[in-house]
């Protein structure tokens, strides 16, 4: 195969205590998945099906990094989130064979244009241009099941120079993992390599430039990311 230009990297995340990375296939997102935060979004939460949206697989950016507020926005938002690691392929997954489908596990920021995921929301447009805009996927290392186990309990935060802007308990999840996977796997055909990430606690918030962004999942890892000046 002779391609008309050299194609892009392959996106990586790189697993902890080993010197192989994790390939990204695609980027899953799951929405409103803490009531606190639906409710701060305006919406009462109501234990429907979740939804999910994506991101580009090119999204993600390591933890430690410093990215570019990014374009055509003025209201640039933080998530906080845990992120599965998906490491075998499936669809229509089981709930008793779920975990097993889990490669490992990672903090990660759901970035977000508020402003242009605001729009399209009331004019009933894609997401996309609020969610799915490069360096929006930040991600710590993995910490692979083996290691960590699949954490259903344990804190999640994330503070902005220093000050908590979100703090909650991963108990809080509307929809713990094995059923986002036995959801999300209805819709698309689960592959090694995709990242789920599960959802936001209440707290979210404006990000400006030069702010330093630390955020952690208690036995999961951390994250650290600075915004450029
Ligand atoms: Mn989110």
């Amino acid at each position: 195969m002779k391609y008309a230009f050299p194609p892009s990297n392959v996106a990586s995340v790189a697993v902890l205590g080993s010197d192989v990375h994790f390939p990204v296939h695609r980027i899953y997102c799951v929405g409103r998945n803490y009531a606190e935060h639906a409710r701060e979004m305006g919406i009462e939460p109501e234990r429907e099906a979740p939804f999910f949206f994506e991101k580009p697989a090119d999204a993600v950016v390591p933890s430690g990094a410093t990215i570019r507020y990014p374009l055509a926005t003025e209201n640039f938002h933080h998530e906080i989130e845990l992120v599965v690691a998906i490491g075998r392929d499936g669809a229509n997954v089981s709930r008793e064979a779920a975990l097993e489908h889990v490669y490992g596990y990672a903090v990660g920021i759901d970035l977000t244009r508020r402003d242009l995921q605001l729009a399209a929301r009331s004019s009933g447009r894609p997401w996309d241009a609020g969610k799915a805009f490069d360096e929006s996927a930040p991600i710590s290392a993995i910490r692979r099941a083996g290691e960590v186990g699949h954490p259903s309990k344990g804190s999640i935060w994330l503070k902005v120079n220093g000050e908590t802007r979100q703090s909650a308990e991963l108990e809080q999840l509307i929809w713990p993992v094995p059923d986002i996977i036995v959801h999300l796997s209805k819709l698309f055909a689960l592959k090694s390599g995709d990242l789920i990430y599960t959802g936001t606690p209440a707290g979210v918030g404006p990000l400006v430039r030069g702010d330093r962004v630390d955020g952690a999942v208690s036995g999961v890892g951390e994250i650290s990311l600075q915004i450029a000046v």
